[in-house]
């Protein structure tokens, strides 16, 4: 049993990914009013307008963890998201287009 981040004597009830990094995925353990509190930060830092990692435009950000990057978690805007949603379907749709060449020789 995993014990909360801020109260060793109470057990954790909810489990949030932390911090990305290319070493790995950081967890971290909260007993239910810790979490509460975890995730209103989360939403209020969410609520600002903060400057994209991607573009650097100034908007409203959502977490994005880039698979092509050891799932790092950047902030990015919608559009950089939108783009990247793009640039993945498309990629999809090469690989696929390729894999129906094969599978026809
Ligand atoms: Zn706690
Ligand atoms: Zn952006």
């Amino acid at each position: 049993m995993d014990m909360c981040e801020h109260h060793p004597d109470r057990p954790s009830v909810v489990t949030v990914t932390g911090e990305t990094d290319s070493f790995g995925s950081e967890y971290l353990y909260f007993c239910e009013p810790c979490f509460q509190k975890h995730s209103s930060a989360v939403e209020k830092y969410y609520a600002i307008k903060r400057h994209c990692d991607r573009c650097s435009s100034f908007a409203i950000l959502s977490c994005f963890s880039d698979p092509e990057d050891h799932g790092i978690c950047s902030d990015i805007c919608d559009r950089c998201r939108s783009k990247i949603n793009e640039g993945y379907a498309e990629e999809l749709a090469y690989y696929r287009s390729r894999d129906n060449e094969y599978y026809d020789l």
